[in-house]
């Protein structure tokens, strides 16, 4: 999975003759001055950090500038940050536009119906997993005719376009669809799509190129960014740990568990951000420093569900209990802890003993761990 930084989506963006803003990419405050000063990037101009987690704009990862002066602060403001374990190396800038409208418009790769799948909402500019199911339209797609011209003509209904704006989307849609199919794409999704006077604009770019099609694109190898620096501090240290845009971490052993406890957690409305499978490991020092990655990831809540076997669970209390006296209190987040199987009571004791109860129902646990997400938020 090569998951393309915005910049790089909208360079695609505009090779596919699919309208962004104009800009450019700084990697410093200069750098960034420099692009408004040399009319690269007109004003009042955006200012974006480019990571590949979402919700940049809540995140104040997202800024504005009137002069290029501000431009260069706010673009110093951001660079060098950590967003959700990522390192800010890269800003966009662009020059902001006035929304009238902001719309939601994505191809997917629905695997479970083997097709693409064109997802459209009105309700763009907000995460897409918050906006209600009456919202969104979903429309398959046979990969043999490709995008109908009917299949268009319904988003330009649902979205209440006509004239010029449903031209414009017409074209749009069909250079998405373009470029998911040239580009092996198992993801473009363009959130928010603002409408603009008559016409459209890509605000955001959301590109993943597909793995098993890397041969087809030679162009995409050297591009590394599709692993979070979180993600690469543990590749390096073999902890199996996984960055996703939630808020919730969870820590589980053996990947079935992982997932199944994922599915729990989204069951009762929770939003897993990071996991970490223990797999078989034996040792505390271990569990220590996979936990004290998961705290950089800066969960709002995390759930700890081990089925003890080779990894004993007093193995896990033990280095979790070291963790967490590792953690600055300011940064400490509510924990719900369920650790069944082999040395269960040894564990109990030693996370009691730390102030920790592991609570042995499933669903209680789980439903105390989203309703801590939710009331840290
Ligand atoms: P994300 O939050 O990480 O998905 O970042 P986005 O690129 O989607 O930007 C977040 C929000 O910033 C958008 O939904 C817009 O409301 C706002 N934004 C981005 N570009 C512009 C712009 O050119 N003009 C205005 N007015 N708002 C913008
Ligand atoms: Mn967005």
């Amino acid at each position: 999975m090569v998951k393309l930084a915005e910049w790089r989506g909208k360079e695609l963006f505009g090779r596919y003759d699919i309208p962004r803003p104009r800009g450019t990419v700084a990697r410093s405050g200069a750098e960034a001055a420099e692009a408004v000063d040399s009319g690269k990037v007109p004003l009042p101009c955006v200012v974006k950090a480019q990571v590949l987690a979402g919700g940049r704009g809540k995140g104040g990862a997202v800024r504005f500038a009137t002069t290029s002066a501000e431009a260069r602060s706010a673009a110093e403001a951001i660079l060098g940050l950590e967003f959700k374990g990522e390192r800010v190396n890269e800003v966009l800038l662009e020059g902001k536009v006035a929304i009238a409208r902001e719309l939601y418009v994505s191809i997917a790769l629905d695997r479970s119906a083997r097709l693409p799948v064109l997802i459209t909402s009105p309700d763009g500019g907000v995460e897409i997993e918050s906006v209600p199911d009456e919202a969104i339209d979903r429309q398959w797609i046979d990969p043999f005719p490709g995008l109908t011209a009917y299949a268009r003509r319904r988003v330009a209904q649902r979205f209440g376009l006509s004239g010029p704006a449903a031209k414009s989307l017409d074209a749009l849609l069909v250079n998405v669809w373009r470029l998911f199919e040239r580009e092996d794409a198992e993801l473009v999704e363009i959130n928010p799509l603002a409408v603009v006077g008559d016409g459209l604009l890509a605000l955001d770019a959301k590109v993943i190129i597909e793995d098993d099609a890397a041969f087809r694109h030679p162009e995409y190898a050297e591009i590394r960014d599709d692993r979070t620096p979180l993600e690469e501090i543990a590749r390096e240290k073999e902890i199996a740990f996984v960055q996703l845009d939630g808020n919730i971490g969870v820590i589980a052993n053996g990947a079935g568990l992982t997932m199944a406890t994922l599915d729990v957690l989204k069951e009762f409305g929770g939003d897993p951000g990071v996991f970490l499978d223990l797999g078989g490991t034996d040792d505390p020092k271990k569990v220590t420093e996979a936990f004290l990655l998961m705290a950089r990831a800066h969960p709002r809540a995390v759930f700890l569900n081990i089925f003890g076997g080779v990894t004993r669970c007093d193995t896990v209390a033990r280095g979790l209990v070291e963790a967490m006296q590792q953690v600055p209190a300011t940064e400490r987040f509510p924990l719900v802890a369920r650790i069944r199987g082999n040395n269960e009571k040894e564990g109990i004791e030693i996370l009691r003993g730390a102030g920790i109860t592991s609570v042995p129902d499933l669903k209680t646990s789980a439903q105390a761990v989203v309703a801590a997400a939710k009331g840290a938020a």
